[in-house]
């Protein structure tokens, strides 16, 4: 598909060798280095719906980016055009109703400021130039996820450009099936244009950040492991395992050494002391060599997680679902940190259940909702290294803890290399439903730049 023009579509056509395609076609994972052979900038639903009319007309499959965030590098791909919807950035806060209805565009950052200033937010993800919608429909994990929900559990309804050319409505009462499958299952069933939200009142909560020495790791994913039992839902838990990077708040000392890190957050009122629960979760260990926990806007907590992330790195992610974390598994992790082949890389383990939990697991495309923790397994380098070890060493620490798994991983954190059993591990005993809602609204496969669900042989 090489053109100047397509019939009806009002945004930025760029080709190959244009001016800015270096810069359009660019991810956030630098280790993803593809030539789409044209990139169509959205600006609106109707540019959405003319390239998608024009590629069904054409014969050529389409890759869809929404903020680009996918480590698989998803939203590109060689010799075909991308559908870049980074433009489409509208959003309406309705602070009576506790609704946002938002484009496809925005980043969390972008949302949060628009529900922040209403004193609302949704679950959203943890950094904030992470896209909406490729983070809404995997479903969404973050630090409200325990008190209110995956974020694909506060989707009210959403708009979907199908790939027969239709511009549907899909919800509980309308088009249920398809809106089942939103929920978790990726950009598989169409393109959503517009995502209507359910919104909490959250504005002040108190946590931060518990450093230690890795000497202490093991105690600290201990504590982790042993608190999370009782946690209430207003307490959001990680634990990290990483190299601490050379942050004013660290002491310099630290800069460069590996650490473990907890960081609870605690949301509620006054009234509800949430500086207690987060001093009983400090108390499970000796004083850290770093504390940053106090009261926090929920701006404040949103942005705490930007720290690690070098802007221009190569990353590979693997995930899995567990359902404890016992001595073995605490032991295999300390020591796959240990070894860790780059400084940048991370483990994130983090606290599910609440919320989550108390949604049947076949009531959306999302599957493992009874996992006790997201293990989340972030490989990162300079680029000009050679990804083959930091690949391995993630695929090691993922499989040394197999012991644990619930079954699969975490759709959104995936790797994109291992193929379609792991995606079939990935949506667990829901996958039958999902390749059935395939197969009724793509048969044909044509968004197919996702963790791919093959349709059903049975079409509609
Ligand atoms: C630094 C970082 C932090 C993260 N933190 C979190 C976190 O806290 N919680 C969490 O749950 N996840 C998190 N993630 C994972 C994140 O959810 C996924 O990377 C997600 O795919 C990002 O969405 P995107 O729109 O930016 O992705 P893109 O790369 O643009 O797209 C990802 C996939 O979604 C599809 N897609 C995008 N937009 C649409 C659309 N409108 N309609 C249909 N399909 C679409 C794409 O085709 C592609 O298959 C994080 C990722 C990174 C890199």
């Amino acid at each position: 598909m090489i053109t100047t023009s397509i019939p009806g579509f009002a945004g930025e056509l760029i080709a190959p060798g244009g001016e800015r395609y270096d810069q359009a076609r660019a991810v956030w994972n630098a280790a993803i280095d593809r030539r789409p052979s044209l990139i169509a900038r959205a600006s609106r639903t109707a540019d959405v719906l003319a390239v998608i009319r024009y590629a069904r007309r054409s014969g050529t499959p389409l890759s869809i980016r929404g903020g680009g965030h996918s480590a698989a590098g998803l939203a590109v791909a060689d010799g075909v055009p991308m559908l870049d919807l980074s433009p489409m950035k509208a959003v309406a806060v309705d602070p009576v109703a506790r609704v946002a209805v938002a484009a496809p565009g925005l980043t969390w950052e972008e949302l949060d400021a628009a529900t922040q200033s209403r004193g609302l937010a949704t679950t959203g993800g943890v950094v904030g130039s992470t896209g909406i919608a490729g983070l809404t429909l995997g479903g969404g994990i973050g630090w409200l996820d325990r008190l209110a929900g995956l974020t694909c559990d506060n989707l009210a309804s959403a708009e979907v450009v199908t790939a027969d050319g239709r511009l549907l409505r899909a919800s509980d009462t309308e088009h249920p099936d398809l809106f089942w499958a939103l929920r978790g299952g990726g950009g598989n069933f169409g393109v959503v244009t517009s995502f209507s939200y359910r919104l909490h009142p959250v504005t002040q909560a108190y946590g931060g950040l518990l450093g230690y020495t890795f000497d202490q790791a093991a105690k600290v994913l201990e504590a982790y492991a042993a608190l999370s039992d009782q946690a209430p839902d207003r307490l959001a838990l990680y634990a990290a395992l990483a190299t601490a990077p050379p942050l004013p708040f660290i002491p310099r000392g630290l800069h460069g050494q590996p650490v473990a890190a907890l960081l609870p957050v605690c949301f509620g009122t006054a009234d509800d002391h949430p500086e207690r629960t987060v001093a009983a979760v400090r108390s499970l260990l000796p004083p850290p060599a770093v504390d940053t926990t106090g009261p926090m806007s929920y701006h404040q907590i949103q942005r705490f997680s930007e720290g690690p992330m070098m802007p221009g790195a190569a990353h590979y992610y693997t995930a899995e679902w567990l359902d404890f974390l016992d001595g073995t598994a605490i032991e295999s992790l300390v020591s796959a940190a240990a070894r860790a082949t780059s400084p940048l890389s991370i483990i994130v383990l983090k606290r599910m259940g609440g919320a989550t939990a108390r949604v049947p697991a076949e009531a959306t495309a999302f599957r493992y909702r009874q996992a006790a923790h997201n293990l989340d397994i972030h490989a990162q380098w300079v680029p000009a290294g050679d990804p083959a070890p930091h690949r391995a060493w993630a695929h090691d620490t993922r499989r040394a803890v197999r012991h644990a798994s619930a079954g699969g991983g975490y759709v959104n954190f995936i790797d994109g290399d291992l193929g379609d059993e792991r995606v079939r591990a990935a949506y667990g005993a829901n996958y039958g439903r999902l390749a059935e809602v395939k197969a009724a609204y793509d048969p044909d496969n044509f968004f197919r730049f996702n963790h791919n669900i093959v349709p059903a042989a049975a079409v509609r």
